[in-house]
């Protein structure tokens, strides 16, 4: 066998680039690292494709400190990654509406995030009314909102800022994808790449994003994480609306649905129906109207009455690297092919988090266990024992 590398990362995002970055830079691995990367444009990843938020507004523990931690990789961008780093942050918070039937989930994870340090009130309609008096309250018994360490970023120059620091911290990158992985008794030996190479590794990490159950099958093993659709709309409204949050509508006016501004425009979306959201064919990325016309465009209608005049002026569909099981992370070593290591399923929160699960891989990686936040909660033996991870607030 001609190449060996110590860590093999199969996919080169944000959860890849974190990864091979944490290990090279902030903890000095000594090791050999490749990163497999199909797409080099990342035209088609999650991380490309998604929103772009960060908030603090979860209900487990686990899910709050990760995203803390992309907060405070945020504010030391240029300590981090030099003085010309920049990810056009907009600190501008998460506006969460709920209806009465909502209220106390919204303040039981208000508790958690307080007790977390997160800069989250709560807040009335009155209150509401006053500070965004374009906005309706109907329907809306209690807020949260983040007066700090929320917002939103360039998805691009943050995924770009991390896999240029990974590399030139020694990371290699090769353009080709994982088609096998080998194994032998408890451990991955080899993975083979599509331009014929086979490579020798001492780690593997599954970084495969949307595909990560498809690369966990070459090794035998059943991940429950698939490409769900999910479609951006890009909107333009003729009247001002000023200082608009992030605005995530959980009252039943609006069913989930998410807005908030992008440069002169607005980027908006909802999760599908449960009953209809199922596996998104590979290169099915078309964009579904339907949704927009019939659910998104009334509801902001409504929410905000300015928003009846808005002009659709394009949108995109993306995949979600959605987790079957319990819409969280999957993040550890395998508990029998112990140099498996996933960094997976982060359906829809995973960007933000890119970070921290790079950072806990990197720890599980050189020192044998988390040294940071403990991501246990995360780990494969979850779906072994039927254990879910409940996040009330999944977007
Ligand atoms: C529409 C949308 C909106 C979103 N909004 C937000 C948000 O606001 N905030 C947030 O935190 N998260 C959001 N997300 C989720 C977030 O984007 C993802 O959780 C995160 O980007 C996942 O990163 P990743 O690196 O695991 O996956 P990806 O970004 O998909 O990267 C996986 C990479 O692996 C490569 N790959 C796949 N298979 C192979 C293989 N066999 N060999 C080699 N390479 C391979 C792919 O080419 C790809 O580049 C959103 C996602 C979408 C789709």
């Amino acid at each position: 066998m001609a190449e060996q590398y110590d860590v093999v990362i199969a996919g080169g995002a944000i959860m890849g680039s974190s990864t091979a970055y944490f290990l090279k830079k902030e903890l000095g691995f000594a090791g050999s690292v490749l990163v497999v990367e199909k797409d080099p444009t990342y035209a088609r990843s999650a991380t490309m494709l998604s929103a772009a938020s960060i908030r603090q507004q979860f209900s487990t523990p686990e899910n709050i400190r990760l995203s803390r931690f992309g907060i405070e990789v945020i504010r030391d961008l240029k300590g981090r990654f030099g003085p010309d780093a920049d990810i056009g942050f907009h600190e501008r918070g998460y506006l969460t509406l709920a209806s009465s039937a909502g209220e106390a989930i919204l303040r039981a994870n208000h508790l958690v995030q307080s007790a977390e340090g997160s800069d989250i009130e709560l807040i009335d309609p009155a209150e509401i009314a006053r500070r965004w008096p374009y906005m309706s309250t109907e329907g809306v018994a209690l807020a949260a909102y983040g007066r700090s360490g929320e917002g939103w970023f360039d998805a691009w120059m943050w995924l770009d800022m991390i896999r240029k620091a990974a590399k030139a911290a020694g990371a290699h990158y090769a353009h080709a994808a994982v088609t096998g992985i080998a194994t032998a008794g408890d451990r991955v030996t080899s993975v083979t790449l599509s331009d014929g190479r086979e490579i020798a590794c001492g780690t593997f990490v599954n970084a495969a994003g949307p595909s990560a159950g498809d690369v966990a099958a070459l090794a035998g093993i059943a991940l429950p994480v698939e490409p769900r659709k999910r479609c951006v709309f890009v909107v333009h409204c003729r009247e001002e609306i000023e200082g608009l949050p992030m605005l995530i509508d959980g009252t039943s006016v609006a069913s989930g649905v998410y807005i908030r501004p992008e440069g002169q425009y607005f980027i908006c979306g909802v999760s599908p129906d449960e009953a209809t959201d199922a596996r998104a064919g590979e290169d099915d990325f078309e964009v579904d109207y339907p949704l927009f016309d019939d659910l998104i465009w009334p509801a902001l209608a409504t929410r905000i009455p300015a928003f009846e005049a808005l002009k659709l002026v394009r949108a995109w569909a993306g995949h979600y690297d959605f987790h079957t099981f319990d819409h969280n992370a999957v993040i550890g070593r395998h508990p029998e092919i112990s140099n498996f290591v996933f960094c997976n399923g982060f359906s829809g929160h995973g960007i933000q988090q890119g970070p921290g699960a790079g950072r806990a891989v990197a720890e599980l990686i050189v020192h044998g266990g988390y040294r940071s936040i403990d991501l246990s909660v995360f780990g494969y033996d979850r779906l072994v024992s039927g254990r879910p991870v409940v996040e009330a607030n999944i977007i």
